[in-house]
């Protein structure tokens, strides 16, 4: 016996407005509208709904809302809807929950929790707008002694990665999302002077001109890695784990494969792109060693190199033993971060948040004294530019960011990734689905995003009376908890409010 597969949301069209223009129709590619042949009536069936709103900003007279759909089940305490639903869906299909983006549980967060000061009589705040403010930013292992030649020019210096702003685009492969929007983020990043990720799907030719601005992956699958991959970007970054999926491999189902991404990726048309879980070279720090080695001697010590992990338990040990590794920057996923396609129940149990994981790792390379032999950059849920400043003053030196960056693209966080089939252009290789993204306007809204973080981080800098970010960087007095735990303040080693 199979359940019914009932609608999540409900699709609501008023005939009073609707002129039977068929946008919606062509709009929507789950089919969800239909042009009724006998009466030449738009309806729709909204089984397939999945909320991504297309329809609904782009219906030429407002006709169109889409609400959640009432539930046959009500649940109570214990069962939740989403619960009895999800064993439904397994009692039908035997197989895994599978979802997109990052998770949606309602576990409290700790960056909403944090304070940030201000100044108010001594040490007078600094207005941005009249006052120099530096929010430019260097990633890469830092020199324990400077040394400078006769004209006082620092030589000798580890590669560096130079950002005008502390924030770069997270890892997103081609593949997980379309070529437009890597060429959208790639365009802004190079027109805000700071980094895209390629993620783990190689790079396309047609970003090879926006290789200053690149971070190049070196994931398990090894997909497009090849000598030219490596020298084309600022950085590489080997991928260990990621927030949405610690531990467990990925997946690229074969549709997804076409030409581009098969050239890309260097593997065969419509064949799956699997990445193991583990690298079959990495069991140890010394392989990993071995493996940031290999990369800064094939690039002739001319990039830093960046190693992502997930955050999970015992991270600050692990982020200790990458940075004894050779590694000039750890990149740390909380368990918030988002993918294209992840098992439920993993992205939604697995790892711990970004907040503590940070302070952890922050506090353990200071109290060890290696603090300034690495950079650390975090990423999972930076939802805005508070939660960047706050992630600073905890100890970061910059920030990834991946699904605030789609959103300016147009995603509307359905969380469908995993169905090839998003609407807008983003998560998707369906040609016509891609060119609904225009990479130019996508490329704008991008940038103009990072610009308004700019001058958020910059208010809110100049309200502290710091005039540069570097003097933010781990100074955790700038932040106070509110309703926090002992054991919670003890490890984000900062006061109570009020204290
Ligand atoms: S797009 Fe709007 S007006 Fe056009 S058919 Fe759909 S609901 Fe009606
Ligand atoms: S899936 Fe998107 S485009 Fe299709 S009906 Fe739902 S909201 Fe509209
Ligand atoms: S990228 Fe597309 S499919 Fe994924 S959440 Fe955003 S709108 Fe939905």
């Amino acid at each position: 016996m199979g359940f019914t597969k009932r609608p999540t949301f409900r699709v609501e069209r008023d005939s009073c407005r609707c002129i039977d223009c068929g946008v919606c129709v062509r709009q929507c590619a789950n089919e969800v509208h239909y042009l009724d042949i006998d009466t030449k009536e738009v309806l729709c069936d909204s089984t397939n709904c999945s909320n991504c709103r297309r329809c609904v900003e782009l219906c030429p007279t407002g006709a169109l809302a889409v609400w959640g759909a009432p539930q046959e089940t009500s649940g109570n305490a214990a069962w939740a809807v989403h619960d009895i639903r999800a064993i439904q869906a397994q009692a039908n299909s035997g197989g895994i929950l599978l979802t997109g983006m990052g998770s949606d549980r309602p576990m409290p967060g700790y960056f909403d929790r944090m304070m940030l000061n201000a100044s108010q009589v001594t040490n007078p705040s600094i207005d941005p707008l009249r006052e120099p403010m530096e929010l430019r930013t260097f990633l890469g292992r830092k020199p324990t002694v400077l040394q400078l030649d006769d004209k006082g020019k620092p030589v000798d210096l580890p590669p560096q990665l130079e950002l005008d702003v502390p924030i770069m685009f997270s890892a997103m492969s081609f593949g997980s999302i379309s070529l437009n929007a890597i060429k959208s983020l790639a365009a802004a990043a190079e027109s805000e002077n700071t980094y895209y990720n390629t993620g783990e799907g190689g790079l396309h030719r047609d970003l090879y001109p926006f290789g200053k601005n690149t971070i190049t992956q070196v994931a398990s699958g090894r997909f497009g890695v090849n000598i030219d991959y490596l020298n084309a970007g600022a950085a590489i970054e080997i991928k260990i784990g990621q927030g949405a999926k610690p531990g467990i491999g990925g997946h690229l189902p074969g549709e997804k494969v076409g030409q581009g991404v098969s050239e890309t990726r260097m593997i065969p048309l419509g064949s799956d792109a699997i990445s193991p879980a583990p690298h079959h070279d990495i069991y140890s720090i010394e392989d990993l060693t071995q493996l940031i080695f290999s990369l800064k001697e094939a690039t002739e010590y001319t990039k830093p190199i960046s190693v992502k992990i997930a955050a999970v338990h015992n991270v600050a040990a692990i982020a200790s033993g990458i940075a004894r590794a050779g590694a000039d920057i750890i990149a740390i996923d909380g368990y918030r971060g988002g993918t294209g396609a992840t098992p439920l129940r993993i992205r939604d149990h697995v790892g711990i948040p970004i907040e503590l994981a940070l302070a952890a790792v922050d506090s353990r390379l200071r109290d060890e004294g290696i603090r300034q032999e690495v950079s650390i950059v975090v990423g999972g849920s930076m939802r805005h530019s508070a939660d960047v400043i706050k992630a600073i003053a905890l100890g970061a030196d910059a920030v990834y960011i991946a699904t605030a960056a789609l959103i300016s693209l147009g995603c509307h966080v359905c969380q469908k990734c995993y169905t090839g089939k998003c609407n807008w252009g983003i998560a998707t290789q369906n040609p016509q689905l891609v060119k609904r993204l225009n990479p130019e306007i996508g490329a704008r809204r991008a940038a103009n995003l990072l610009r308004a973080w700019k001058h958020e981080l910059k208010e809110m800098l100049g309200g502290m009376g710091i005039n540069a970010v570097e003097s933010l960087r781990g100074n955790r007095l700038m932040l106070r908890g509110v309703g926090m735990m002992d054991s919670e303040l003890r490890i984000l080693g900062i006061k109570a409010a009020g204290e």
